[in-house]
């Protein structure tokens, strides 16, 4: 965007040009105007705080009329470019409402040009923001039709293998039965509000699956992501509410359940941030700092918040291995974490090499594909009943060796 200043009298675009550009009026006025058999017809005279030129910017067709500064004008310009990015970023029902809202006042007006009353036809084709509107259709749907499922990640000791917990990953299975990563469908979810629904529905089925592998108190963890949009919402009736009372739906207590939020959540309104965690502490959920390590990471965060697990993001731990510099970041943050008397979980271990620099560094949690990739429920209950029958008088028969997914 940029600003420019023109003198009176100064053509801007004129009919059938391409729309490359729309205009701000900051001040003065400019005539909008068509030629029609040689006689000029004005349409229109636009002044301060106006928009003009966006039409053809928003659909792509050329000019339907030229423009010219009446008097010295200040404009700022919007580029097709600088338009079309907020256009992107904006709800895609926002910009079909646009598109739509464009395209009937091109009919009007052309209508009103050849002096035709008689109703217009409507129909186009469909806006390329369509398509996302589409797929939050479809997402809306399956939540609705209990498509959006779990699988669960286990997180181990390093040293033994022993699991402890498992972290919930929400999964889309779409109709033709294909199975869609988050990162295929939870930033338009993120985006429409949805990720809330998905939110509850993950934290539902985690709690039932851990309600599954053991009594109310005892046995391992479940770990539940939660978006940040939790709670920005002033009307919501907020999360430890609604967690509480699935966990008496579940009979679980409340220290099995695990929170897991970015750091997002608390920079953007840490004062409203640090009551909602607060609250949730008070119920007794345990809170995690998820992807530590990444974007805007800051250490007061860490002081002022009720946080009692930090998990360190797979980028720095992919490094540890090779990188010294890595190292002595994850030695500074497993000190801090110690003196703040919060535990520290590895995210993305991939490898023996890995594993070892953790253990070295006093890192003694973690997940990864070296242990496990993550699994459907059904998949880890049948792995945990086979090896319960193998092993029936070994109270140890949870204990398995790194390497060898210890479910
Ligand atoms: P996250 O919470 O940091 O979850 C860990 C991600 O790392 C998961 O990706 C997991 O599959 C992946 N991962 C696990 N082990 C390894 C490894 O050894 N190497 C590598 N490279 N990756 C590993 P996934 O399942 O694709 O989830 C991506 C992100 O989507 C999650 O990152 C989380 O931020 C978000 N997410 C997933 N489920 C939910 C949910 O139910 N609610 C919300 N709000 N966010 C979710
Ligand atoms: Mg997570
Ligand atoms: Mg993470």
């Amino acid at each position: 965007m940029r600003g420019i200043t023109i003198p009176p009298g100064t053509p801007l675009f004129a009919e059938g040009d391409d729309a490359d550009s729309a205009y701000l009026i900051e001040e003065g006025w400019v005539e909008i105007f068509t030629e029609q058999g040689g006689r000029r017809r004005s349409l229109a005279l636009v002044g301060p705080g106006e928009i003009f030129g966006e039409m053809g910017v928003i659909d792509g067709s050329p000019r339907s009329a030229s423009a010219a500064t009446v008097d010295l004008c200040r404009l700022l310009v919007f580029t097709a470019e600088r338009f079309h990015a907020a256009l992107d970023r904006g709800d895609p029902f926002h910009v079909e409402l646009l598109r739509k809202m464009v395209s009937r006042f091109r009919g009007a007006q052309s209508a009103a040009m050849e002096g035709n009353d008689h109703p217009r036809l409507e129909s186009s084709a469909m806006g390329l923001g369509y398509a996302e509107l589409a797929q939050e259709r479809d997402i809306a749907e399956a939540v609705q039709s209990s498509r959006i499922e779990a699988q669960f990640q286990p997180i181990v000791e390093l040293s033994s293998g022993r699991m402890l917990g498992y972290e919930a990953l929400a999964r889309w299975r779409r109709t033709d039965n294909e199975l869609v990563a988050p990162q295929g469908f939870l930033p338009l979810a993120e985006r429409t509000g949805l990720i809330r629904d998905i939110d509850f529905v993950m934290a539902r089925q985690a709690m039932c699956f851990a309600g599954t592998l053991a009594d109310r108190s005892d046995g391992p963890y479940v770990n539940i992501n939660f978006s940040a949009r939790h709670f920005h919402d002033p009307d919501d009736i907020g999360l430890a509410t609604r967690l509480t009372k699935m966990l008496s739906v579940t009979r679980l207590d409340a220290h099995r359940v695990h929170i897991e939020l970015t750091e997002s959540l608390m920079i953007k309104d840490p004062a409203a941030a640090e009551r909602q965690l607060k609250e949730l502490s008070a119920h007794g959920f345990k809170i995690a700092l998820d992807d530590f390590g990444t974007g805007y990471s800051s250490l007061s965060v860490l002081h002022r918040m009720p946080i009692d697990i930090l998990k360190i993001d797979c980028s720095l731990v992919r490094d540890i291995a090779n990188s010294t510099r890595a190292r002595s970041v994850l030695r500074s943050i497993v000190g801090v974490a110690s003196d703040l008397g919060m535990e520290v979980v590895a995210e993305g271990i991939e490898d023996e090499a890995t594993l070892h620099a953790l253990l070295e560094l006093g890192c003694h949690r973690g997940q990864g594909f070296h242990f496990a990739a993550p699994l459907h429920a059904r998949d880890i209950l049948a792995r945990r009943n086979a090896m319960a029958e193998q092993q029936p008088l070994n109270p140890a028969a949870e204990v398995g060796r790194a390497g060898s997914a210890p479910l």
